[in-house]
């Protein structure tokens, strides 16, 4: 299937802001620019390059890979001073890495085939500056290529880690769930959040053979009323298991620069204790993203509502949109159900950097620029790195991550209410 856009309201120009290059994945780059680098003489043109490992060779999954290397904490080495990239200065462009190249594109795998979607980490992505991506599709075609996941037109859907869906029942819930989280100015993000739990819920129960003629008819949508969502008084009152699934997805950011890649399998399980305290949801860590020691209680523990400015929702609701339906990155690897429950979470997860920083600021409500800050540190730091529930306890994240009474949990562990502020004011 030829590339189509998950969201197709994109817009895109670089405006060369460098938070791309400065972010904590790996830059992988094509064993056959590899040769390029060596045999320039960077350090003529480049003097911060001398002494500099510009690349490293690592196994990664088996395989052989070359990946660029890093300046201070997570920049490119090649990020120049004036924000621009010293090997399109000296090379040109076709000889950067393909990803630097794609980003903020990329190829996405979903649930029925193969898109483009979007990194909205990205500035301009994020806030819809330049000409729609539609327009360029063809220099997007030319660099970002099909997804390499084999598409299986006729294979079911896992709903939830215990039940199969036909390939037809899943598109149409897609559908369903896009359509709640719609532009709605009279709807909260908890709301449409409840709404689509609900949709989940009646899904589940629904018989598979039945689901897809029981959502196109409007019977699933007309039996939606999940009435008022009552979020704990504090976040610290949610289940353990709840805290344990929020505490996993914050995870990276007490870890430094360099271990959220690949860890190995004792390392892994030294990180459980750590876990189990954050979890407790009390005492303080350091955080490598807000760059100091948060005092979770002090986010967590009061009534669990983060106001947004009017300007701020429509971003997080086109941001749902394009993840609903991913697979990775950004997406998860999860049946889809699972999937929507670690939404939930990452979601928690873009509530809590903007609350430490409307607290830091004094902020009473999280404006745009906040949440687009909130939006880029869950982008770039923890929905794209390895995700803990592909690496330790994988049959307790897979129970708990498809299970609906934690689901609810996990959203009424954070709710983000409207603005005091009318839109216009
Ligand atoms: S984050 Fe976006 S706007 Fe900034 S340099 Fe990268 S691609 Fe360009």
């Amino acid at each position: 299937m030829r590339l189509q856009m998950i969201d197709p309201n994109l817009n895109f120009k670089c405006n060369s802001c460098t938070k791309c290059c400065d972010q904590p994945w790996r830059t992988v780059i094509e064993p056959e620019k590899v040769s390029a680098l060596d045999q320039t003489d960077w350090e003529a043109d480049f003097p911060a390059l001398r002494g500099r490992e510009l690349y490293r060779t690592v196994r990664i999954g088996g395989k052989t890979v070359h990946e660029l290397g890093k300046g201070e904490g997570n920049r490119c080495v090649f990020l120049d001073t004036d924000g621009l990239c010293m090997i399109h200065k000296k090379l040109g462009y076709e000889a950067k890495p393909l990803m630097c190249r794609q980003f903020p594109f990329f190829a996405a795998s979903t649930w029925d085939g193969d898109y483009v979607s979007a990194n909205f980490g990205c500035p301009t992505i994020q806030r819809r500056e330049g000409p729609p991506a539609a327009k360029q599709a063809d220099e997007i075609a030319a660099v970002v290529p099909l997804s390499s996941v084999a598409y299986k037109p006729d294979a079911p859907l896992p709903l939830t880690p215990n039940l199969l869906i036909p390939q037809s029942a899943a598109r149409e819930l897609r559908q369903l769930l896009t359509a709640i989280f719609n532009d709605d100015p009279n709807s909260t993000l908890s709301e449409q959040f409840a709404l689509a739990l609900t949709a989940f819920e009646k899904a589940i129960a629904t018989p598979p053979e039945e689901l897809e003629q029981h959502i196109a008819c409007g019977a699933l949508a007309a039996e939606l009323n999940p009435g008022p969502l009552e979020p704990f008084a504090s976040a610290c009152d949610a289940p353990m298991q709840s805290r344990f699934l929020f505490a996993a997805t914050l995870f990276p950011d007490t870890l430094p620069i360099d271990s959220t890649a690949d860890l190995g399998f004792f390392r892994r399980m030294t990180l459980i204790p750590k876990l189990m305290t954050l979890a407790k949801m009390r005492g303080v860590y350091a955080s490598r993203l807000l760059d100091g020691n948060v005092k979770v209680n002090e986010l967590l523990d009061r009534p669990a509502d983060l106001r947004l400015t009017p300007e701020a929702v429509p971003l997080l609701r086109r941001y749902l949109r394009s993840r609903l339906w991913q697979q990775f990155p950004s997406g998860t690897l999860l049946p889809i159900f699972s999937g929507f429950h670690q939404h939930i979470l990452d979601f928690n997860a873009i509530m809590f950097f903007a609350r430490a920083r409307c607290l830091e600021k004094d902020k009473a409500e999280a404006d745009l620029s906040t949440v687009e800050h909130a939006v880029r540190l869950v982008e770039f730091h923890l929905a794209n790195q390895q995700r803990l529930y592909t690496q330790v306890l994988k049959g307790w994240f897979r129970n708990a991550l498809g299970s609906l009474p934690l689901a609810w949990c996990s959203l009424r562990m954070m709710r983000c209410a409207p603005s005091t502020v009318p839109a216009n004011a």
